[in-house]
């Protein structure tokens, strides 16, 4: 996972070695590398201005500390700024105070919603928690049929409208669901909805009404990690056209570059709160910013 951008950075820390102080030609010359680094992963283009203007602002201003020498420096001002820009701390799950809490998951066809609304569902139940799915993506061919055999695999019903019931319409499914989760005692109700292969004004119509009948206490957008600066473009038409809470990255195992996992917060600033890496239901983590950065400089 975003191994140039690895490969890269280490690359340039490595020509600081054995540097007893830095040189303004030398916090120069490591700002071009890490912007071209940044660059190549396909980070956005006013993402990578802020990132290398921080990382040049505290390689000249910060204390040389005793513990580090100045190439460990760098690379702890980088560690930092990766963290920063990947939001910081953690933003765990809001649970709501009282009910249910309502989870609804947006995002275009292919993002992998139904996938990751299952994989939620089973780190739900690993929480303890009595999750119940609820498929309102009424459009897509076998998108109900799909949520209800991925529920099946982790243990956790699905409500979908009856098979025959002609198609339904989400709305009222998405409205029901939540007295099926009250009448069930389900504390948590994750509801699944349609998207599009594209952006496309009926479907964000049809998650704003969703999103209005349900009062989700948390809309989370779903993005495949692996379609770059796609996603921020995706992102953004979303955030005007649904709104949303927090961002979760799929596909992130396919993500060679890292461009929109390292862009999306800064551009939206919305945090990304899990990632999803791989088809089996157990590859769905919290996304951590710390560990995250660790990876990239590891
Ligand atoms: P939806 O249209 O947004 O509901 O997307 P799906 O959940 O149907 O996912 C689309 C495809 O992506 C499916 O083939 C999934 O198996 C696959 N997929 C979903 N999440 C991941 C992931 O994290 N990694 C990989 N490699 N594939 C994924």
């Amino acid at each position: 996972m975003f191994a140039t951008l690895s490969d890269r950075l280490t690359a340039t820390f490595k020509n600081l070695r054995g540097k007893g102080r830095l040189s303004e030609a030398d916090i120069d010359a490591t700002a071009r590398e890490i912007r071209i680094a940044l660059l190549e992963a396909d980070v956005a283009l006013p993402v990578v201005k802020d990132f290398v203007a921080a990382v040049k602002e505290r390689a000249r201003s910060e204390e040389v500390s005793g513990a580090l020498n100045p190439a460990q420096q760098v690379v702890k001002i980088v560690n930092d700024e990766l963290v920063a820009i990947l939001g910081g701390e953690t933003r765990r799950l809001r649970y709501a105070k009282s009910g249910p809490t309502v989870i609804m998951l947006a995002g275009l066809q292919g993002a992998g919603k139904t996938t990751l609304a299952a994989k939620l569902a089973l780190w739900l139940k690993e929480q303890g928690k009595t999750p119940l799915l609820v498929a309102c993506d009424l459009q897509r061919p076998n998108a109900v049929q799909q949520l209800q055999v991925n529920g099946e695999k982790v243990g956790v019903p699905v409500f979908a409208p009856e098979p025959g019931n002609g198609t339904g319409d989400p709305v009222s499914v998405a409205k029901a669901s939540i007295e099926e989760a009250k009448r069930r005692l389900h504390d948590v109700v994750i509801v699944d909805t349609a998207g599009r292969l594209g952006v496309d004004a009926e479907m964000m119509a049809q998650a704003a009404g969703i999103r209005d009948a349900v009062q989700p206490d948390e809309v989370l957008f779903v993005v495949d990690a692996m379609i770059g600066q796609d996603a921020l473009i995706t992102a953004q038409a979303f955030l005007d056209g649904v709104g949303y809470d927090g961002v979760v990255l799929t596909k992130l195992d396919g993500d060679a570059r890292g461009g929109a996992a390292l862009s999306i917060r800064h551009v939206t600033g919305r945090p990304v709160m899990f990632a999803s890496s791989g088809e089996k239901m157990t590859d769905f983590d919290v996304f951590h910013p710390d560990r995250m950065a660790s990876r990239i400089l590891d």
